[in-house]
């Protein structure tokens, strides 16, 4: 225990020197220190009557014995063992050992606080008093005033044709993939409600949701969890399965996506509870074949996630997305969040062609084999089988019952996705020049050429923003300049770079 030694003296000298000095009082029952005997001064300066100290390490043996019977034996030597506890206990911690050399106990002649035990005792102050309490309670539900006007309400959700229709509105395609989601999606929160309300209670027990969208990079799949999320006002958090590890190794451990979605629920447990976790490049952290050296991010991840899919408790450290004995903890249980995993699965088609070429072959129709080079839906017809034979393990792939495809956009989808959907890109752009009285118009040849372009970049719908910005940027920077613009029209020719846009001045 390390005292001020100057406020020890202090404690000690006779009463005609007390006379001179002002009262101190004792800092948690506040009596004077007339009333209470002498006082101690702990760290960061506290003043505490022996009864409080007293009462104070009574508590903490009381709790430390609790969380671990050996905790209140543990001494300086434990080395930082005893990080249970280190969990409870926040700042200003003063340990102290008896018969330490610092002669802090030998101050009033008989040890501190008159030879009261207090080996290998942990000291708290008042505002850390919380011991297992120091775990943050849920906030309360925010009212949510600023709810958007088209969202859904997750305990009355429409039927399932109603959330696809709302989808539709945003995502363009994938029609078949926006149906299994909607279904799903009903389906979980109902299975949600029947836990947390009464009359729906019995022994049945509907299984999760949490879905595998396979399909190529830039197809939608990131987009249309996001939709789904905020349509429905639920928190979602995306992570990245190549940054996941196995707790121990560098990298986020499984658990820290939880900390993101309790971030993106303005740390309101009950609403992260009924959230929505993306864990894209889910196809990263496939078992990896013929490999002797000890696989820390593929298989082992997938072990890590097992427990988060099908539901349990689970500490968070609150605010930090990794844990330590300064952050705050917090338990989520992830029964109720929806999982949904995603990933592009390069080499999976090969593996669904070879499954369905033998059983071709050894049938009548040998012929039909090419055909499967051509076949756009291909992965639709992905089985368990062949996501084990990538590399996912069967228990993995066991909890993500709901296992759908999206198809590679071509051409025409793309250009429907240039202009359809609600918040569109060019509708974006217009919306802007708007501001300034013009209006931006694009004739067919410049949707044409656009949407080319962005099927030969390979990366899906991802490619339509950077093109249009390219050729954008001029037109951004131009018509403000001219306020007799009325009308700037793009053509397939300006964003070849082989003409001008057509310019209609104001009437
Ligand atoms: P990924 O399939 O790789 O997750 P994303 O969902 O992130 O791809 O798509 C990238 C962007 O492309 C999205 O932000 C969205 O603007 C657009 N996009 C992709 N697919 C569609 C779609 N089917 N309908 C509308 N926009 C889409």
């Amino acid at each position: 225990m390390s005292t001020n030694d100057n406020n020890t003296n202090d404690n000690n000298r006779n009463d005609g020197d007390d006379k001179k000095k002002t009262t101190r009082f004792c800092m948690l029952c506040r009596r004077s220190e007339r009333d209470c005997g002498n006082l101690i001064t702990v760290p960061p300066g506290m003043t505490v009557c022996s009864q409080c100290l007293q009462g104070l390490m009574d508590r903490i043996t009381e709790m430390t014995g609790k969380l671990d019977p050996n905790a209140a034996k543990s001494t300086k030597k434990d080395g930082g063992d005893g990080a249970k506890n280190d969990e409870t206990v926040h700042t200003g911690e003063v340990e102290d050992t008896p018969g330490d050399d610092d002669g802090d106990d030998k101050k009033d002649g008989k040890g501190m606080f008159g030879g009261m035990p207090f080996s290998g005792i942990r000291f708290v102050f008042p505002d850390m008093m919380q011991g297992e309490n120091a775990r943050v309670r849920p906030k309360q539900k925010k009212e949510n005033s600023e709810e958007l006007p088209d969202v859904m309400d997750i305990k009355d959700l429409p039927a399932p044709h109603e959330i696809k229709a709302r989808l539709d509105e945003y995502v363009v395609g994938q029609d078949y993939a926006k149906k299994v989601i909607s279904v799903a999606v009903y389906n979980h929160y109902k299975r949600v409600r029947r836990q947390e309300e009464e009359q729906f209670r019995d022994d049945v027990v509907i299984e999760k949701s949490n879905m595998l969208m396979i399909g190529p990079t830039g197809c939608g799949k990131t987009y249309l969890v996001q939709t789904l999320a905020r349509l429905l006002n639920v928190p979602l958090a995306i992570t990245d399965a190549t940054s996941l590890t196995e707790a121990g190794y560098i990298g986020d451990d499984v658990e820290s996506v939880l900390s993101k979605l309790l971030a993106n629920a303005d740390d309101d447990v009950e609403r992260a509870e009924h959230g929505i976790v993306f864990i894209d490049e889910i196809d990263k952290i496939a078992k990896k074949k013929n490999t002797t050296s000890r696989d820390v991010s593929g298989e082992s991840v997938q072990q890590g996630l097992l427990k988060l899919l099908e539901g349990a408790e689970v500490e968070v450290p609150v605010g930090a997305s990794s844990k330590s004995a300064m952050v705050p903890q917090t338990t989520i249980n992830t029964k109720n969040i929806l999982f949904i995993c995603g990933g592009a699965f390069p080499g999976l088609d090969e593996i669904v062609k070879t499954r369905l070429t033998k059983s071709f072959t050894m049938g009548f129709n040998a012929n039909l084999k090419d055909s499967f080079d051509k076949d756009p839906d291909l992965l639709a017809k992905t089985t368990t089988e062949d996501l084990r034979e990538f590399g996912m393990i069967p228990e993995f792939i066991g909890r993500l019952p709901m296992i759908f495809a999206l198809r590679g956009l071509d051409k025409e989808a793309m250009k429907r996705i240039l202009t359809e959907p609600k918040n569109a890109i060019l509708k974006q752009y217009q919306k802007l020049l708007a501001m300034d009285e013009v209006q931006l118009k694009f004739d067919d040849s410049a949707l044409d050429v656009i949407a080319e372009e962005a099927v030969a970049r390979d990366t899906g719908a991802r490619a339509l923003r950077s093109i249009i910005e390219d050729f954008m940027l001029d037109i951004m920077y131009e018509i403000p300049k001219d306020d007799t613009i009325g009308t700037v029209t793009i053509t397939g020719d300006y964003i070849r770079k082989k003409g001008a846009p057509i310019i209609e001045l104001r009437a």
